[in-house]
């Protein structure tokens, strides 16, 4: 297939401004190209992809970044800045769609006009939908192509397209990861970890509870979204709890939260999916989560972490004493099985030519 592949409009592929999405396209893009097919990818200007996306063309334009729907009220407007990069790209997709160049365009932005012009885009569009329910007019275009044709959408996990209004069962592809990126590391240090972008609906301050309560420090690693947030969950424990590394390229990343016993992951809204559980379990990192969206389907008791009641740090910090009782070398075998790069792009091109 000759693919099209629009890039979320939030920021640069590479900056963090994506947060998962950015994995998510590293690896469907090398993930199709492996598996023989011809991809673009049209990306914000300053964008770069992975090493392993070399076969695939990229087209960038300029444009103001799009507010992300999930720090919108729920009932809010459909907003986009005149100059974005959202109407950006989707002239470049309408002047293509005539042009007899692609196949199919598979769209990765979770913004309400993409969705909109579904039906009457001349050239097939597909939407790999990157998160759960947070806005009403968001639910309501969703809705709209699942009744107009549900094959045109795919989800990252059950948890997440039980969100939404749809005729059939799901389309349910995971996620997939490049485990060439991502080291094995046998020999943990008394360190625990969180990796996220640093905003409420991440739950940082519940990790920092948990790890205060245990006595340990607890590493953080991710794009500080919201400063006065980060402030207020930093004064919220004992000093020198939260070790601050800062947003890290995967390279360098992997290498640090292998060290870790565990990593914690505290989500406060229905994760669509929880791309930082299974890069953990990649390095032989247990996970112990929040029995909440995503993360509930991807971390399996005793297998690779253990699963808590939601908002409650002391169950949290109660599961760590446990984590001894884990297998590193099994919670890299559950995503080799489960979350390749390979099984993601084979769930992937399976969707596009069923819906094709
Ligand atoms: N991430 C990263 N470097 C960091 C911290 C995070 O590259 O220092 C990436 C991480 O690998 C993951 C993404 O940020 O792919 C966060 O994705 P996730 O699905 O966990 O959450 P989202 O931000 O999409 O809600």
């Amino acid at each position: 297939m000759r693919l099209l592949v629009v890039s979320t409009p939030l920021g640069p592929l590479g900056s963090g401004r994506g947060g998962g999405v950015e994995i998510t396209l590293n690896s469907l893009v090398s993930g199709l190209l492996d598996r023989g097919h011809q991809i673009t990818v049209l990306a914000a200007e300053g964008s770069s992809l992975g090493p392993s996306c070399t076969g695939a063309e990229l087209w960038m334009r300029p444009g103001r970044p799009q507010l992300s729907s999930q720090h919108a009220a729920r009932d809010a407007d459909v907003l986009m800045p005149a100059d974005g990069l959202l109407p950006q790209f989707w002239r470049v997709v309408l002047e293509q769609a005539g042009r007899g160049g692609f196949d199919a365009v598979l769209n990765l932005a979770y913004d309400w006009m993409p969705f909109w012009l579904t039906p009457t885009l001349e050239l097939p569009l597909f939407h790999l939908v990157s998160m759960g329910s947070v806005n009403a007019a968001m639910d309501g275009v969703i809705a709209e192509v699942a009744a107009w044709d549900q094959r045109r959408l795919a989800f990252h996990t059950a948890t997440q397209a039980a969100d939404f209004a749809l005729t059939a069962p799901p389309v349910v592809v995971g996620n997939g990861f490049d485990l060439t990126a991502y080291g094995l590391c046998l020999d943990p240090e008394p360190l625990l970890g969180w990796v996220g972008r640093v905003a409420p609906e991440k739950g940082l301050e519940d990790a920092a509870a948990a790890a205060s309560q245990l006595g340990r420090p607890l590493a953080i690693w991710g794009l500080v979204e919201d400063p006065a947030y980060a402030a207020a969950v930093e004064a919220s424990v004992p000093p020198g709890t939260l070790d601050w590394r800062g947003f890290l390229a995967t390279e360098q990343l992997q290498l640090q939260l292998g060290r870790c016993e565990a990593l914690l992951n505290t989500p406060k809204w229905n994760e669509a999916y929880g791309n930082v559980v299974v890069e953990a379990m990649a390095c032989g990192v247990p996970v112990v989560a929040y029995r909440r969206g995503g993360p509930a389907e991807l971390v399996q008791p005793g297998c690779n972490g253990w699963l808590v009641e939601p908002d409650n740090p002391k169950a949290l910090a109660e599961a760590v004493t446990r984590v001894d009782q884990i297998d590193r070398g099994q919670c890299r075998s559950w995503v080799e099985k489960e979350a390749s790069r390979a099984v993601f792009a084979e769930r992937l091109e399976r969707w596009i030519q069923q819906g094709l």
